[in-house]
């Protein structure tokens, strides 16, 4: 019997690239930088020193969020077969956050491909619509989902064992 394999998800984990984060970085040191030594001096009487650093501090947070966002969305954006230049042009321009939800808003489910023909699969679909594969695990007699590791079908009693590799363990073996 074929112990089941940690199913690893090769397609990038890292949900927030790089440049995004550096991005953030570096706005957040930017701004700091404009409200503490450039504003200042414009100002002829300053505020309180706790609600400067509250008033700065946030400020500097929100635009680093605004670039994290925009590196998450150019990341999730292909997991749904949407397009990442489009929805990232869309937060970038939209005031406030808008743009993001808007983005969760109208997000598609996540897609991924047939391991036999590469088509866009939903991840609730149970067989490729182009080609028959079998995406998940499911009972030869019922066609139910069922867990890789089951030996027997939890709702009709079926030994999957007896079951095609596809039915059960292909899901696994890729
Ligand atoms: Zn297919
Ligand atoms: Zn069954």
């Amino acid at each position: 019997m074929r112990e089941p394999q940690s199913i690893s998800t090769p397609d990038d984990t890292r949900l927030i690239p790089v440049w995004s984060i550096v991005l953030a970085i570096a706005s957040f040191v930017l701004v700091e930088y404009y409200f503490w030594l450039v504003l200042p001096d414009q100002q002829h009487h300053s505020p309180p020193l706790g609600f400067r650093v509250y008033f700065n501090l946030s400020w500097g947070m929100l635009a680093s969020l605004y670039f994290l966002m925009i590196g998450y969305v150019s990341k999730d954006a292909p997991r749904r077969a949407m397009s990442s230049r489009f929805w990232m042009v869309i937060c970038f321009v939209m005031p406030a956050g808008i743009g993001a939800v808007l983005y969760f808003l109208l997000r598609q489910p996540e897609v991924s491909r047939c391991p036999a023909c590469s088509t866009h699969v939903q991840s609730d679909f149970h067989f490729c619509p182009q080609c028959d594969y079998r995406l998940t695990a499911n009972c030869g007699n019922c066609y139910r989902t069922v867990r890789a590791t089951d030996q027997f079908c939890t709702r009709c009693g079926h030994e999957l064992a007896g079951d095609h590799m596809p039915a059960r363990l292909r899901v696994m073996s890729d």
